[in-house]
């Protein structure tokens, strides 16, 4: 009885559509998933639209990227953008498998193939593209620091070259390397964490005098918290954002960079920030040009 209603049902809805139950378009280049989509037989496109799933790596700690909040899906700007992603393999929101993927296990997770992509703060850099490769950039972020709002002794990274003040940041992250070039002593002043939240919590406690990493990262938890924190300075470095994915998948790669350019050109990508990261404050600024090495 419920087949039966069932059968009924897919059949309106499919007269709705005005779609008919014999295809003629089902070729050897067509994904047979359940969307019109049709990809290169063989392709990782085609793997995951005939799937109906993705599983993709993301933040759960960053306010505006990727934050998991009460209702238990992450949040944020690369979310957003991972989601166009799937939108365009044909595989709807509901069907996407969200994986936290912190700083230091985002290569691990690609190569192991825990995930699908990762699209998460990741800044592109040679050294990762030894083991991974990346669409994009779809954004430049660039490093900063934050401090407590009554702060007035940290005015940027030279700040803590005196050897008395700590910094915390996150194992595997580009600024954990970079901030170590401006302490006088990376044993006793740079502090490392797995994820973000438990540096500004050191900050808020008192434990470190600073949290580096990106600004727009660093602008999330202000935003959170303005009576708390604020920036010290300016971007002393330069973090192009890429979807990570494995790094011999030239035609997924290609896929992403080619879904990142419409969405720069129909208006999708402006959206996603107003919608998210855009209302801390940060500039999205114009479309980055995509790096298809
Ligand atoms: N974008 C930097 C990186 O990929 C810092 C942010 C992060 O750790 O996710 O390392």
């Amino acid at each position: 009885m419920r087949t039966k209603r069932a059968a009924v049902l897919t059949a309106v809805a499919a007269l709705a559509l005005g779609l008919t139950a014999c295809g003629d378009d089902a070729g050897e280049e067509t994904g047979s998933g359940g969307s019109d989509k049709s990809f290169a037989a063989g392709s990782t496109m085609e793997r995951l639209n005939e799937a109906q799933a993705i599983t993709i790596g993301t933040k759960f700690d960053q306010p505006g990227f990727g934050l998991k909040g009460l209702s238990g899906q992450p949040e944020g700007f690369d979310v957003e953008i991972a989601k166009i992603i799937a939108s365009e393999l044909g595989i709807p929101e509901d069907k996407i498998e969200w994986v936290e993927a912190p700083s230091k296990v985002r290569e691990d997770v690609i190569v192991n193939e825990t995930v699908d992509l990762v699209a998460a703060t990741y800044t592109i850099n040679p050294k990762r593209k030894e083991r991974i490769a990346f669409a994009g950039p779809y954004y430049e972020a660039g490093q900063n620091i934050m401090v407590k709002k009554d702060d007035t002794s940290i005015t940027g990274p030279d700040s803590f070259s005196d050897g008395t003040k700590k910094v915390c940041s996150v194992t595997g992250s580009t600024p954990a390397e970079e901030i170590k070039q401006y302490v006088k002593d990376v044993g006793s002043q740079l502090v490392l964490f797995d994820t973000y939240d438990k540096c500004r919590d050191a900050l808020q406690g008192g434990q470190v005098d600073a949290v580096t990493t990106d600004n727009v990262i660093l602008l999330g938890y202000i935003a959170k918290d303005e009576e708390s924190f604020k920036l010290a300075g300016e971007n002393f470095t330069k973090e192009p954002y890429g979807i990570g994915v494995q790094k011999d998948d030239t035609e997924f790669r290609d896929f992403v960079n080619d879904v990142l350019e419409a969405a720069f050109a129909d208006g999708s990508w402006q959206q996603a920030w107003d919608d998210t990261a855009g209302t801390f404050g940060a500039e999205l600024g114009t479309p980055p040009t995509i790096d298809r090495y």
